[in-house]
């Protein structure tokens, strides 16, 4: 039984019982029985004598016949009621623990399915009907506004099933193409088998064969080629011959012949990975270019053409996923965790990205076009209005200044900062440059472009935060294996394990900052003290060496960041040592929470306003100021209206963010005195849960007349789908 659409209803849609033409009846209220308790409950229900329950009603499925042995089972994903999966036993007999076991198992893989197949099911639907429906896919939000454009594919190619249909430019090319990615699998394939002549048993290496046999095997390739001459490109033409291939197989009844269709997939994907390898650098990117893909990530943002990207849509990822903060920082719209939406499908087509909240619409209609237009329309109007405050002082309604940095990380978000009137750049994030290349950066390289960074903001202040890779900023020359990789060689931990990597980058930071001496370094992940240290003495060195050297170097001021639980408890001990302390929100919310911030099922943008959070900033700022060391905060976290509220009630010294939202949050600081902006920080440290403290600061804010400037922060999860309202 599924659940439908009206609560408590429920339709039959699979039978094994006597009567297979009660499939489709729905049932309800008293008439659904002990399935509709199962439902209710939402727990396992057992039943020796199910008749003499007062919830008993005759079941459809058994054409109203009663049995006297019942189990139901809820089918839940993710803590939403799917259905029921209903078992009756004919004879008297209790189900054994064998048979519970069972089919609870049975109801929580099955579970996954159905929601998986409905959805796609769905998604299916709007991506082809989408315009009469005005209908939308749900995900969650990773960066506000709203932008229009043309689905651009990431890596469509990484699964046959997702290849887009393309028409083919040059047949000749496509069909070389074709060729050499079809004889480098052999020439794999026959070396493969040879290596491993004598490890592996014969009927593996049979395999090896059977898979030489079917690629040299005329059907297979000249239907492809077929197919490129009649005009689709070589991964298409590939992906039909397959599919078509590997169909005729699925449908025989002989179980070692049916296993054949997954041979075909398998040397189907092979294939492809070759052809991808020579498609990679012709992707077009549309003037008004939206990203989808499964991971969308740094490296792909920075390939798009300057000017043209405008959106990103991305199956994994949340809030706090690094893909989202740079989308944040570029001021481009962003939507992810959308685990259905079948990406080969909408290649070309026009997506509407509503990042407010957090929607996409796939081929919409022109009404919802103009709606959405209008929508932008009022959105530049407001920030034009919020671009007036930022010539005003960042300044409390009692006159207290709270100084407002810049994140910035890749080349474009440069000019952005340098418009928003920031006192400086609070974070500059080193890893996207060496996340953008193949190699590591020599020292002549790095220099340059801290040196540049410097001369663009001097004499105002620059933090440049030392190499912070690891968890979801892997350097694809560099690749870590690690289970964990969030708790495994991150940050400085990276840096103080390959030093000789480490002091190239020291000696470029010192040498930049000679003459200008406007650089303020940064040390990430720290988790000890002796990290610190460490870090600290190679620092010296480094700036030994160069004076030996007799090369012009200056100085730094030196700080810390504190984004790890324990650093947390060691702040006045870390304080006394740096210049200053910079909080990094999205990791201490990440740690603290013990939940992955690239995934969506644990993280809520509203981590970070949780008063396990707070209480722990309020403990730095309190122990870093008891040893006169200033505290900035440079996670996402200053940058959302409310979470600068409530760091501006407990004291910080500055706060550090993205380019696009310095307006919003310049309207918060003015909106506010210190001493309001503290009693609701003192009441936030007070509640127990993050909704609580949303909540408090919203209302705030809504106080103030606040609230109508940005798109409140939502807490949604899982892909829905619904239909557009005004
Ligand atoms: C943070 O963790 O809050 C932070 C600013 O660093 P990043 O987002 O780059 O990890
Ligand atoms: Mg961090």
């Amino acid at each position: 039984y599924m659940t439908s659409a009206e609560a408590g209803q429920y339709v039959l849609k699979a039978s094994d019982a006597a009567r297979p033409e009660a499939t489709g009846q729905i049932c309800s209220g008293a008439q659904a029985g002990l399935l509709g308790l199962v439902g209710e409950r939402r727990e396992l229900v057992v039943l020796d004598n199910a008749t003499t329950h007062p919830r008993y009603a005759p079941p459809a499925e058994t054409g109203g016949q009663a049995f006297d042995t019942f189990l139901g089972v809820p089918l839940i994903y993710y803590n939403e009621l799917l259905g029921v999966l209903v078992c009756w036993r004919q004879v008297s007999a209790r189900f054994d623990k064998d048979e519970v076991s069972f089919c609870v198992t049975l109801a929580a893989q099955l579970a996954k399915v159905i929601y998986e197949a409905s959805n796609a099911g769905v998604v299916f639907e709007l991506v082809h009907n989408g315009a009469e429906a005005n209908a939308y896919i749900q995900g969650v939000q990773a960066a506000t506004g709203v932008a229009i454009g043309t689905a651009t594919l990431l890596d469509p190619l990484a699964n046959l099933e997702s290849v887009p249909n393309r028409q083919a430019e040059d047949i000749g090319a496509q069909e070389a193409a074709f060729r050499a990615a079809v004889l480098a699998v052999q020439a794999e394939l026959v070396a493969s088998s040879e290596r491993l002549a004598n490890v592996l048993p014969n009927e593996v290496r049979e395999l090896f064969d059977v898979y030489i046999m079917l690629l040299g095997s005329d059907s297979l390739v000249a239907d492809t080629l077929a197919r490129i001459r009649g005009g689709n490109w070589a991964p298409g033409a590939w992906r039909d011959t397959i599919s078509e291939h590997a169909r005729v197989f699925d449908r025989m009844e002989d179980p070692y012949l049916r296993s054949r269709g997954e041979d075909i997939r398998e040397l189907g994907t092979r294939v492809l990975v070759q052809l991808q390898s020579g498609f990679e650098d012709s992707r077009p990117y549309p003037e008004r270019c939206i990203l989808v893909g499964d991971a969308v990530s740094i490296q792909d943002i920075a390939l798009v053409p300057a000017g043209r990207l405008v959106g990103v849509v991305s199956h994994q990822g949340s809030a706090f996923s690094h893909t989202a903060v740079l989308a944040n920082a570029l001021g481009i719209p962003a939507v992810m965790s959308l685990s259905s939406l079948p990406v080969g499908l909408v290649e070309g087509t026009t997506i509407v990205v509503d990042g407010d909240e957090a929607r996409i619409y796939v081929n919409p209609s022109r009404a919802l076009l103009d709606a959405f237009e209008q929508q932008m329309d009022g959105q530049k109007a407001l920030s034009a209005e919020l671009m007036k405050s930022r010539d005003l002082p960042a300044q409390m309604v009692d006159g207290v200044r709270l100084p407002l940095f810049a994140n910035i990380g890749l080349d474009s978000d440069i000019d952005l900062a340098r418009n928003c009137e920031a006192e400086g750049v609070g974070l500059y994030r080193t890893e996207y440059q060496f996340l953008l290349r193949d190699a590591f950066p020599i020292e002549e390289e790095q220099y340059q472009s801290y040196r540049q960074l410097l001369e663009g903001f001097a004499p105002r202040p620059v933090t440049i935060r030392t190499l912070d890779v690891g968890g979801d900023k892997i350097l694809s020359y560099f690749p870590l294996e690690e289970d964990n990789p969030f708790l495994g060689i991150r940050g400085i931990r990276f840096s103080l394990a390959h030093p000789e990597i480490f002091m190239i980058q020291l000696r470029a930071l010192l040498r930049a900052n000679a003459g200008l001496e406007n650089m303020q370094i940064l040390f990430p992940m720290i988790a000890k003290v002796s990290e610190l240290d460490e870090a600290l003495e190679l620092l010296a060195r480094a700036h030994r060496e160069l004076m030996e050297e007799g090369q012009p170097t200056a100085k730094p001021k030196v700080g810390v960041m504190i984004e790890v639980p324990s650093a947390v408890f060691l702040t006045k001990a870390l304080a006394a040592r740096v210049d200053y302390i910079s909080v990094g929100t999205n990791d201490l919310a990440q740690y603290i929470l013990a939940a992955d911030r690239t995934n969506a099922r644990v993280t809520t943008p509203n981590d970070t306003l949780h008063p396990a959070v707070l209480n722990a900033i309020d403990m730095i700022i309190r122990d870093a100021h008891a040893q006169s060391t200033p505290v900035s905060v440079c996670g996402e976290m200053a940058g959302d209206p409310a979470g600068a509220l409530v760091l501006l009630g407990m004291g910080v010294d500055a706060l550090s963010m993205s380019p696009a939202s310095f307006g919003r949050v310049k309207l918060v600081i003015r909106a506010f005195t210190s001493k309001r902006a503290r009693a609701l920080a003192d009441e936030a440290l007070e509640q127990e849960d993050e909704k609580q403290v949303r909540d408090l600061l919203n209302d705030a804010l809504e106080g103030a007349g606040m609230l109508r400037h940005w798109p409140r922060v939502e807490d949604r999860a899982g892909s829905d789908v619904g239909t557009f309202t005004e």
